[in-house]
């Protein structure tokens, strides 16, 4: 496979490379956006070029000029060796781990790790005699004593998936690399315009495009990112596992990276505004914002992150069931499902006490994770005060 990379701008700003990087019009009739390829074989014409296998592309499979299209925008932003598009976040998440791991090695993972990683590393990596243990997202240097002469891959995710932890991938890259370990982090919910692991030391970034990228929630994909040492490995197991994202799935995340740097700066203001705002509530009793000066780990924040994203936690005064319910079922703007990173404004109770082994979580009261999309911000905070109202009615 050979290694054609598209970029046409300077990369003078973040800007400039969303709006230029991995579009090609020269070869598409001028039409400025790479359509949606589709296709399976691709032709040859002559045994010499069969045999020589230097056409740009082989087979549908290892990718075509859309999917390509998305991998050089992503690759130019996390400033990484080489970039892959696949399947869904998670099957980022699987192949970074898969491409380190062997039977018989050990892996340590955050407890704040997004819980589907958890369920592959628990259910599969163990099945194939990988050892999987947990850390304090807390650990920082920690981390040092954890490791074994055998653990060959850390993943990471900054802030955690529900509780928001910080993590200081600089500190954790150290004690990994010392340990003959790489690190993997899951830099979903900054992207990297405002957090750039590969730049501070980890050696794979894997991304829900899903959420941020797309921005319109109708697409599911991921992104693994790494660097020149850690590429072989993860473009060999992805490609020996078949994964493959779609042309027609690429051309909306392509159409998303377009718009994500305004995109990101309307969430993070809508998103610190409603966060500042919920901490005067009665009600609230914490609000989990990494951005906010209240936040345990604003300090990590401020130091690894140029921005927030549009993702958040609160504690409410500890209420029943029928409180949670009379806060969710009336929302008016806030729709109540998984994922996040669209137009859309969410909000979701969360009990991060299952998916916790090492830090449980012991705080009373209850927990809820809001993404705040493009609505107008009054607008939403009046169907939350609505909801504090109902919330703090029935408890
Ligand atoms: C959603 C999510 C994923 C998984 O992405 P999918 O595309 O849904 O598979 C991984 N990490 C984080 C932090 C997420 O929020």
């Amino acid at each position: 496979m050979n290694d054609h990379k598209i970029s046409n701008s300077p990369a003078s700003s973040i800007e400039t490379l969303l709006t230029h990087d991995g579009r090609e019009p020269d070869e598409q009739f001028g039409f400025v956006n790479t359509p949606v390829y589709r296709g399976s074989t691709i032709l040859f014409k002559t045994l010499a070029d069969l045999e020589s296998a230097q056409q740009r592309f082989l087979y549908g499979r290892a990718g075509n000029p859309t999917t390509e299209s998305v991998e050089a925008v992503v690759n130019a932003l996390e400033g990484a060796h080489r970039t892959k598009l696949v399947p869904s976040g998670l099957a980022a998440i699987t192949i970074a781990l898969l491409a380190c791991v062997k039977t018989g090695d050990d892996v340590l993972i955050t407890d704040s790790a997004y819980e589907p990683g958890r369920k592959f590393a628990d259910g599969y990596l163990e099945r194939m005699g990988v050892s999987v243990r947990y850390f304090d997202p807390h650990i920082g240097t920690g981390l040092t004593e954890l490791m074994r002469p055998n653990t060959r891959a850390v993943l990471a995710e900054s802030p955690g998936s529900l509780t928001f932890e910080v993590q200081d991938i600089a500190v954790l890259a150290e004690a990994a690399h010392a340990g003959g370990a790489r690190l993997i982090v899951d830099n979903s919910w900054a992207t990297p315009l405002y957090h750039r692991p590969l730049a501070l030391g980890a050696d794979i970034v894997v991304h829900a495009a899903t959420k941020m990228f797309v921005g319109h929630s109708d697409v599911m994909a991921g992104t693994i990112s790494t660097t020149e040492e850690a590429w072989p490995d993860v473009d060999r197991i992805r490609t020996l596992l078949g994964f493959f994202a779609s042309g027609d799935d690429a051309f909306l995340v392509a159409r998303g990276l377009r718009t994500l740097s305004i995109r990101m700066a309307a969430h993070q203001e809508r998103a610190l505004d409603i966060a500042a705002w919920l901490e005067t509530q009665d009600a609230v009793t914490q609000v989990l914002h990494p951005a906010l000066p209240s936040h345990p780990d604003h300090a990590i924040w401020k130091k690894n992150f140029t921005g927030s994203g549009s993702l958040f936690g609160f504690v409410l005064k500890p209420a029943s069931r029928d409180a949670v319910a009379a806060f969710v079922d009336h929302l008016q703007l806030f729709g109540m499902g998984y994922s996040w990173g669209g137009y859309e404004s969410l909000c979701l109770p969360v009990k991060p006490g299952k998916a916790r082994t090492v830090n449980p979580w012991t705080r009373d009261g209850n927990l809820f994770r809001v993404h705040i999309g493009l609505e107008g911000v009054d607008d939403l905070k009046a169907d939350l005060s609505a909801a504090l109202e109902r919330y703090s009615a029935v408890r």
